[in-house]
């Protein structure tokens, strides 16, 4: 579970072709980190894998089944934005278990899921709070337990850590990478942050333009960046 393949994967917005055509393979269990500056597509090309835009040209599979155009629900996919996105008038219980509401499961299950999920993140102190009561990063840790709930193939991450500051960051970074040790899903992560790439990442996807420069593990393109873009961005310039 948690293995996604694009092949050919195009997107425009109108006249303007923001991915050209574009292969990748994620494997089950990796964690996939895309860097690459300010509007090079990062944003965009988590968005046509989760089903939140539409792709232009091309095919998405996932765990070996087509979803070019399955709806973002029946991916089997759970994003975490950097805006937190929760609902402010629930409580913290509530948001999480929100998506389970919505997939009509039992109250017991939704009972145990929430609380194996805010045992994992230790959420149980705030756990009746409103998000308006909490800190960012106890936001963001609402966030992930509202994705670990629904059990995902894969975790979609866009940036969840640019709000907070950079001691928190450090907090967060070391939380997420327990976390993908601990439930050994796959999970993409974007950022244009070289150190989170380099400390996070199985892989890198370095991005520019919509295309990839270059992918492989940090010491891979940090050792033998292909050109002076993912040097540049990554290591050292050779
Ligand atoms: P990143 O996340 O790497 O900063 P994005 O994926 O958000 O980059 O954006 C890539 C490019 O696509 C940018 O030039 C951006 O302006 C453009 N873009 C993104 N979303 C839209 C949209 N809905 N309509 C038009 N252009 C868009
Ligand atoms: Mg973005």
């Amino acid at each position: 579970m948690g293995s996604i393949t694009l092949k050919q994967v195009t997107k425009a917005f109108g006249p303007k072709e923001v991915i050209p055509p574009l292969d990748l393979d994620i494997h089950d269990g990796e964690f996939v980190v895309f860097v690459g500056p300010s509007g090079c597509g990062k944003s965009t090309l988590l968005r046509l894998i989760a089903g939140l835009e539409d792709v232009t040209s091309g095919s998405i599979v996932i765990d070996g089944k087509e979803a070019t155009d399955a709806a973002p629900a029946k991916r089997g996919l759970a994003m975490v934005f950097q805006s937190y996105a929760l609902y402010p008038h629930m409580s913290v219980r509530k948001n999480i278990a929100f998506p389970l509401k919505m997939a009509k499961l039992s109250q017991a299950e939704i009972d145990a899921k929430v609380e194996n999920a805010a045992r994992i993140l230790n959420l149980a102190d705030y756990i009746d709070r409103r998000p308006g009561q909490l800190s960012g990063g106890q936001r963001q840790r609402v966030a992930i337990g509202r994705a670990i709930v629904r059990e995902p193939a894969a975790f979609l991450f866009d940036e969840p850590l640019s709000n907070l500051d950079a001691a928190l960051r450090v907090t967060m970074r070391q939380e997420i990478s327990e976390l993908h040790q601990s439930l050994a899903t796959t999970m993409i992560y974007v950022t244009h942050d070289q150190v989170e790439a380099m400390t996070m990442a199985d892989k890198i996807v370095v991005l520019h333009d919509g295309y990839i420069e270059q992918v492989g593990a940090p010491l891979e393109l940090y050792e033998r960046p292909r050109n002076m873009f993912v040097a540049g961005f990554i290591g050292s310039p050779k």
